[in-house]
């Protein structure tokens, strides 16, 4: 009997299966964990088939030397999906696998945690102790299924290093479970009545999924109790024995999610997120792969969660762009899960305010069955949105960042007792330094991006590579004084609201201020706790947060979404705005101020109507007469190198690759390519950067002719090429 097995490295030379022996006193199975010897070296590898190929001279053959984790990590579907996923985004393998494995996660944000409770569970029955204190303990988790871990060492009269032992020979796991800080939550009621929108949809989800099990897009506004839906679900999947995975755009923006859902699905919840060590991490993976978890919450590595029964996969806000990895395997995390729903039989269920407009064009065209709640829970009515006109605040002098209204309606929420919140899409927006004379600009010098002004610190940072400068006294261009930053940053926004209102209370929340541990959940508490009165952050405010007392939303400037060069920025802007939007007056009337230029813009009106409808419409007709996805499928290929010349030269050559290749395949009048031309951001970190687009109906032939240009296409040292299949980020 051989073992195919792919070595757990990304070289593109070991993106293949090899083969090896399986010795007689060491049967192994697919989805193991093994070392083999490769050259000379040892190396682990996953099993990924078992076979008794004749053709392969098994003289030539080595045996496997070792099974690393006698667990089967990934099931059928997983290995499957591994090979789905390395032909539809042109990657190894291995990388995706290594995506899939548990040291190879990598979660993004800190996730806010008050108290953590560690338990062991026994994961194999069977296990001989080895020693009395491993007996005591394997004794008593047979006894007891699950002990916290203080506990079990106090009733064994072990210490932790023979519990590490017995997790590292896969015998127990030890769980980290959050204690949530709850106290100032409204406990949700386990039985409470659906409201009739609820009732409908449930009841045509599962129709479907009994039916023709097409995934469902969930369209309902916020707070039309679209997690009330998931919950009753995962709830429904439980009872039939199986695993539910629900998937969120980053675990740390989704506090209160996580705390729903534990509350009422009690222990067999397994979270996944960054704040695991990596051992913690393999243990809840070991966790989930021997199906001791009902639901798996996580960000979009979860989707690899190794359930061994899985029936529902749930996506959450399915519009968020960090569903897509920026890094190989570029993947989308709803199109792996459509394909894992596809291998396992499994239902998919994506739910947003403000779907993707491919995903809503799928529901039209019948692909997906869409359902829609368009109204709030308890007949709560939206947030009221207004749009303020910005350079008529400026022609009427006022050069504040905050308009006349917003400011107005800031003192009275903050007289009333009401907490606002301050809303700008990028963190240190505009903080760049420039002079007034000449226009130079500081830029960094490795990136081709301004610096951007931190107050604090005074200094001058680059936000792709991280070099710091000090702020210039004159222009290096002209030798003016009048080089200055000017800024709208969070840092300005939080100066103009203290001058405005000296003693309200202020809090800041963006990428800066949450990058010390523990900073998000802090000011989250804050806020709760009514510490706050009002709130500046940026898009990490923007998510998923439900605060009863705020009532006032102001998005300081919606044009910055708008006019990113991007095909999907109006999408992003529309999707913005509303989600803002949605976190004022969730529990009492709310309103919301959306300062802009561009008064007229359709996209910007659609939004403060809650016009969803309306602004699909405008941008389905844009993409269908651009033949944008989903009119079309496209490729991104990103040149780097370090020297410019290299890049060109490179480029050069894959065009002319791809010219051959098309004119060989007459497939001219298929599809495109367009480049190579500079990156938008020509240079980051010292790479210099170039990229090719290639663009047609058929994804397949796009895929077909790109690997026959690359295949002879010969990399001179210190150049890469990034291949990135439906792109996300045109950057
Ligand atoms: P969404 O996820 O669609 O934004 P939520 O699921 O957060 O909406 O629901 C909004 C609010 O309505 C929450 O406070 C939730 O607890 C409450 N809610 C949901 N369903 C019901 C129900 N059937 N009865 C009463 N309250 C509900
Ligand atoms: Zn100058
Ligand atoms: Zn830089």
């Amino acid at each position: 009997m051989l073992a195919g097995v792919i070595i757990n490295k990304k070289t593109a030379a070991l993106n293949r299966i090899f083969h090896y022996i399986v010795p007689a006193d060491l049967p192994v199975l697919p989805g193991q964990i093994v070392e083999v010897e490769f050259g000379r070296q040892t190396l682990e590898a996953i099993v990924v088939e078992l076979t008794d190929n004749a053709q392969i001279l098994p003289e030539k053959l080595k045996s496997i030397k070792r099974l690393v984790n006698p667990q089967q990590l990934f099931g059928a579907d997983l290995l499957a999906l591994s090979q789905f996923a390395a032909d539809y985004y042109l990657c190894s393998r291995a990388s995706v696998l290594q995506a899939m494995l548990p040291s190879g996660m990598h979660l993004t944000g800190t996730m806010p945690r008050s108290q953590i409770r560690r338990v062991v569970q026994l994961l194999n029955n069977e296990a001989k102790p080895t020693g009395a204190k491993q007996r005591r303990v394997i004794d008593l988790l047979k006894a007891q299924g699950e002990l916290p871990l203080h506990e079990l060492l106090a009733l064994a009269e072990a210490q932790l290093p023979t519990v590490k032992r017995l997790q590292e020979q896969g015998i127990v796991a030890i769980i980290e479970e959050e204690i949530w800080d709850g106290q100032n939550l409204q406990p949700e009621a386990d039985n409470r009545e659906l409201s009739a929108a609820q009732r409908q949809v449930l009841a045509k989800i599962k129709e479907n999924f009994e039916g023709d099990n097409k995934p469902v897009l969930l369209h309902g506004v916020t707070g039309s109790g679209k997690t009330e839906i998931y919950l009753r679900l995962a709830e429904e999947f439980r009872r039939q024995g199986q695993q539910v995975i629900i998937l969120v755009p980053e675990i740390a923006l989704t506090p209160q999610t996580v705390w729903i859902f534990r509350q009422r699905l009690g222990g067999g919840v397994a979270v996944l997120h960054s704040g695991l060590t990596g051992a913690e991490r393999r243990a809840a993976w070991l966790g989930i792969a021997s199906g001791h978890y009902d639901l798996v919450i996580g960000a979009r590595s979860a989707i690899f969660a190794p359930t061994p029964n899985l029936g529902l996969i749930v996506i959450d806000e399915e519009h968020e762009s960090t569903y897509k990895q920026d890094n190989a395997p570029r993947f989308h995390t709803r199109v792996l899960a459509q394909e894992r729903c596809r291998l396992t039989g499994a239902s998919l269920l994506l739910g947003s305010a403000t779907p993707d407009i491919e995903s809503y064009y799928k529901a039209e065209q019948g692909e997906y069955l869409l359902c829609e709640m368009p109204k709030r829970i308890g007949g709560r009515e939206q947030a009221k949105m207004r749009l303020v006109d910005m350079s008529r605040e400026f022609k009427e002098g006022n050069n504040s960042v905050l308009s006349r209204l917003l400011q107005q309606k800031l003192r009275e929420n903050w007289q009333a007792g009401h907490q606002s919140l301050l809303f700008l899409n990028r963190r240190g927006y505009e903080s760049f330094v420039s002079c007034r004379h000449c226009g130079f600009v500081v830029q960094c010098p490795h990136c081709s991006v301004a610096m951007a002004y931190h107050q604090g610190e005074n200094v001058l940072k680059c936000h792709y590579c991280g070099q710091t400068a000090p702020l210039p006294q004159l222009c290096p261009e002209c030798g003016s004084h009048a080089i200055r930053y000017f800024g709208a940053g969070t840092q300005k926004i939080v100066e103009a609201v203290q001058n405005l209102l000296p003693e309200a209370r202020i809090a800041r929340m963006d990428r800066d201020t949450a990058t010390e541990r523990g900073s998000f959940e802090q000011i989250y508490q804050a806020m709760r706790r009514g510490d706050v009165d009002i709130l500046v952050g940026t898009q990490m405010i923007a998510k998923g947060l439900d605060f009863p007392n705020l009532t006032l939303v102001g998005v300081v400037a919606a044009d910055l979404a708008l006019n990113v060069p991007d095909l999907r920025s109006g999408e992003r802007a529309f999707q913005l705005t509303t989600q803002v939007a949605g976190r004022a007056g969730r529990h009492q009337s709310g309103e919301v101020i959306v300062q802009t230029y561009q008064p007229t813009s359709e996209i910007l009106q659609a939004a403060v109507r809650n016009d969803y409808q309306s602004f699909y419409r405008r941008e389905i007709l844009q993409r269908r007469l651009a033949e944008y996805p989903p009119f079309s499928s496209m490729i991104r290929v990103v040149i780097s190198a370090g020297s410019m010349d290299s890049a060109v030269e490179v480029g050069r050559k894959l065009a002319i690759n791809l010219q051959r290749t098309l004119e060989n395949m007459q497939a001219e009048d298929k599809m495109r390519y367009f480049g190579p031309k500079p990156c938008p951001r020509v240079k980051i970190k010292n790479r210099y950067r170039l990229q090719i687009m290639l663009k047609g109906r058929d994804l397949a032939l796009l895929r077909t002719v790109l690997s026959r240009a690359t295949e002879s296409l010969r990399l001179p040292p210190d150049t890469n090429l990034a291949i990135d299949v439906e792109p996300l980020n045109l950057i």
